[in-house]
């Protein structure tokens, strides 16, 4: 059984992901994919990696070539922006004014950057990286000798840290907590990566506290509580992101740190649909509820949404997977990270290549592996099938992860 017409609102990885996977389940109903950027769907990891250092032209972060949507009848509404829900009228309302019905509604309107609150935060030479625009315009500051300093040492702060030493910037990290990437990796892990950007020129400054960002009308420096300051040209922030959940709280769908989906990714509303970084989710694997920022969650939900509207509901439950590339350095997360009662090195870290396996009760909760794809897909198999391994056998590197997993 079909409806009639669907309506996906953001036309980023997971609404791009929705409209393409409806077709591909066989739905034959009209499809409007509104987003409010003036590109097609497109990825955002090259945003801070291979399209920053422009190695990677814009077409190749394309879900799909343009051509792809006319040919499979999606019609994609590019610089709309939609305003408004009316869930008694099923009806959207977009940003000119316009009123279209809906039979169904995904709501795939992402993430936004958290902005630093800060004096001196509105000056010019401040970026985020979220989209396109953002990269090509931190991209032409990247030049020799330029002073780029990052707030934040998350994934993307490191990652833009990366390309800066690239192309020649003298690079400054800042960061308030006491380590690297703490939200999603280990201890040992951050210091590892703490070295790497060390040896490559990096400054990294760790537990600090910014009081201000100076200058003019251009950002200056970046005081720091303790009266010190770091010269900048440029300043790129890296400090989190909030789920885009404006629309859906206005139209009174159920809200919790993301708009409540549940395995199929319906909302508290059974025509409206949520995918992709704005969603709370339930993982029946992990036995909790989320809320993800990553491709493989906005790619499998957008899959989900559309398999249930077909009427071929599959219930959404995978180990959440995550990657990040700094230097040559291949990161690859899987599972959750927080502190385990026990922790197992696989491989040699000092050639850089090598696995840490986080074990709770025994079993393998998560892994970073670091260049070292062969454990990354077993290990993947070890989180879901909750056994308990022998920590051994796991660390000898005659053994290989996948002769674990049951
Ligand atoms: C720099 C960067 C690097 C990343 N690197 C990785 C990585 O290495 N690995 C990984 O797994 N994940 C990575 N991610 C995260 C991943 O890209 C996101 O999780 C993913 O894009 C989420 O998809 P989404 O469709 O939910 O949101 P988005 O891709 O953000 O798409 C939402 C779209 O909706 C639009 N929109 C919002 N509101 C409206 C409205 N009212 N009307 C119309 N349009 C609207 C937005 O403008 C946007 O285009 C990265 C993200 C960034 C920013």
């Amino acid at each position: 059984m079909q409806s009639d017409n669907v309506i996906i609102i953001g036309a980023g990885q997971a609404g791009g992901q929705a409209a393409i996977s409806l077709r591909s389940s066989g739905f034959e109903g009209r499809i409007i994919l509104i987003g409010d950027e003036p590109y097609v769907p497109y990825e955002r990891p090259p945003l801070s990696k291979a399209m920053l250092a422009g190695e990677l032209p814009i077409e190749r972060s394309y879900l799909r070539k343009p051509e792809f949507y006319p040919e499979k009848n999606i019609e994609l509404w590019l610089k709309q922006h939609v305003k408004a829900i009316d869930r008694a009228a099923k009806t959207i309302t977009l940003a000119d004014g316009e009123t279209l019905p809906y039979a169904k509604l995904i709501i795939a309107t992402g993430s936004r950057v958290r902005k630093l609150s800060l004096p001196g935060a509105d000056k010019k030479g401040i970026y985020y990286v979220r989209t396109i625009a953002d990269t090509l315009a931190i991209q032409n500051h990247l030049k020799e000798g330029a002073r780029l300093v990052l707030i934040g040492a998350g994934y993307i702060g490191l990652e833009v840290a990366a390309v800066g030493i690239k192309k020649g910037c003298k690079v400054t990290v800042l960061e308030a907590l006491d380590r690297v990437m703490a939200r999603v990796v280990a201890p040992e892990v951050s210091v590892f990566y703490e070295d790497v950007h060390k040896a490559a020129g990096v400054d990294i400054r760790k537990g600090v506290r910014i009081a201000e960002i100076t200058g003019n009308d251009h950002v200056k420096a970046v005081k720091l509580e303790d009266g010190s300051e770091v010269p900048a040209d440029l300043v790129v922030a890296g400090v989190g992101v909030v789920p885009e959940i404006a629309l859906a709280e206005a139209a009174g769908l159920k809200i919790d740190n993301g708009i409540v989906v549940d395995e199929f990714c319906q909302t508290s509303d059974p025509d409206i649909y949520a995918v992709g970084d704005v969603t709370n989710h339930p993982n029946a694997i992990l036995g909790q509820r989320l809320r993800l920022e990553s491709v493989q969650n906005a790619m499998s939900q957008g899959l989900a949404a559309a398999q249930a509207i077909c009427g071929k509901p599959q219930a959404y439950a995978e180990v959440p997977w995550f990657w990040s590339d700094q230097y040559d350095l291949k990161l690859q997360i899987a599972g959750l990270w927080e502190p385990t009662d026990n922790v197992v090195i696989r491989g040699n870290m000092a050639e850089g290549k090598f696995s840490v396996f986080y074990l709770r009760n025994g079993a393998v909760v998560a892994v970073n592996a670091i260049n070292n794809m062969k454990d990354f897909l077993p290990a993947k198999k070890l989180i879901a099938a909750h056994v308990v391994v022998d920590p051994l056998r796991l660390a000898d590197g005659e053994v290989s992860v996948k002769e674990l997993v049951p």
